[in-house]
């Protein structure tokens, strides 16, 4: 049987605005490679009382259970007295951690604050782990189903000790089990077209779970396989996984989570040594910002040209003016030449513009709000597509980036 988890940060500060429980994430992270799903997680703030109960609910239901924080040297941190109490074991001093304690404090060339001497109390048959960044020590305690577990709060030192102490004490109580996830990035389909698409495939499986997480333009396929062994999790991977990316087809930009689409724009560039520059008007930069988004973004974009009055479409990239009296600005003979002109004037392999209305107000019976007109201009010749994103600025904006992006993966591929 695989092990669950569930985690408590403490801190009042975690329960204001002022602060966010990050640490239960890196936590999860770690937990979920040793097969342990995390099924609970609360924030208390520094209770004695509160504190207690929840230590004690959560040692009766789950079999790991990790505190965060609150062990401190001041009285307002009582994770390590809470969860004596909660476990009905005494604290006792170990005159070893009081030993590196003073030592620590004598390297920093310090007095040690007598309240200090709390940091060295340890639950009744837990074990110290060293803590080289702080004062604390962690403390880990096996029970009967599990483990509990006391961890520093400040994330500087969470985060070595759970790599360098806690994970290589779980690792031999746990069942060789596994949770292996496949992502997909997918773009130029809606939320609810790809479930109708997918869906007949995933609803088949009830391993992996298959979640689909959306923002505009840009939907993310989430499998998740449990499995004895990495080779069995892949296997449950492949069965419901390749079936899914067969009928996404390219629309798949990558199976990378954290590989934005402009990442993988800047990828192929770099591949083909090629280089591109923007023309925008109703983006009003955004594209431009997404294609320099990370680093070594010069290796590939000339020059971003925000053109957004007719004026400056004509001065800045040459589009002529009675083309734009003649078709309006928002139209694809002024997409097309706003492409061109970047193209021409950036001296780039490629140029990709953007004109649209990006609403709430403006629009035609033709255009109404929300079409936009995406050119892309290459050593090919010059292809535009019109497209219409409904009424809302924020997305009509996001989504023109993003196909506009889309469309130069599509001709790089
Ligand atoms: P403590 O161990 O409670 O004294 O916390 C020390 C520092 O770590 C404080 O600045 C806390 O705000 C911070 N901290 C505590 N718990 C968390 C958490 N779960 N996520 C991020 N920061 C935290
Ligand atoms: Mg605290």
């Amino acid at each position: 049987m695989p092990k669950n988890a569930e985690i408590i940060a403490i801190g009042s500060e975690l329960l204001t605005a002022q602060r966010v429980d990050t640490n239960s994430l890196t936590v999860t992270e770690h937990l979920n490679l040793l097969g342990v799903e995390v099924v609970r997680k609360q924030v208390i703030g520094d209770d004695h009382e509160r504190l207690t109960e929840a230590i004690r609910c959560a040692v009766g239901r789950s079999d790991i259970v990790i505190l965060i924080g609150g062990l401190g040297p001041t009285e307002d941190d009582v994770t390590r007295e809470a969860a004596a109490a909660a476990l009905g074991r005494k604290l006792v001093l170990s005159l070893e951690q009081e030993s590196v304690l003073i030592s620590r404090f004598r390297q920093i060339n310090r007095p040690m604050a007598k309240n200090n001497i709390r940091q060295a109390y340890l639950i009744e048959e837990a074990e110290a782990m060293p803590n080289p960044f702080g004062t604390a020590p962690g403390q880990f305690l096996s029970t009967d189903r599990g483990a509990l577990v006391l961890l520093p709060g400040p994330p500087r030192e969470l985060k070595p000790m759970v790599e360098n102490e806690l994970v290589p004490r779980l690792r031999p109580v746990l069942p060789p089990y596994v949770i292996r996830v496949r992502t997909f990035r997918i773009t130029g389909i809606g939320e609810s077209d790809l479930d109708t698409l997918i869906a007949p495939v995933y609803t088949k499986f009830a391993n992996p779970v298959t979640t689909i997480l959306s923002s505009p333009g840009d939907l993310l396929v989430h499998l998740r396989a449990q499995a004895n062994s990495i080779a069995e999790a892949d296997a449950l991977l492949r069965e419901a996984g390749n079936p899914i990316a067969e009928l996404l087809g390219d629309r798949i930009y990558s199976e990378d989570p954290d590989e934005g689409l402009e990442m993988v724009v800047g990828r192929l560039l770099r591949k083909q040594r090629a280089t591109v520059a923007t023309a925008e008007s109703c983006t009003g930069g955004l594209l431009a910002g997404r294609l320099t988004d990370h680093g070594g973004s010069s290796d590939f974009f000339i020059a971003g040209y925000v053109t957004y009055t007719n004026k400056q479409k004509t001065e800045i990239l040459g589009v002529p003016r009675d083309l734009i009296e003649k078709h309006s600005a928002v139209s694809e003979p002024v997409a097309v030449a706003m492409a061109e002109g970047a193209r021409q004037r950036a001296n780039s392999t490629y140029a990709l513009s953007v004109t649209g209305y990006a609403g709430p107000d403006g629009g035609t019976d033709f255009n109404p709000v929300g079409t936009v007109y995406l050119a892309i201009a290459g050593p090919a010749g010059t292809r535009c597509v019109r497209t219409r994103f409904g009424v809302d600025r924020y997305r009509v904006r996001a989504l023109a980036t993003q196909s506009a992006l889309d469309l130069l993966r599509k001709t790089l591929a």
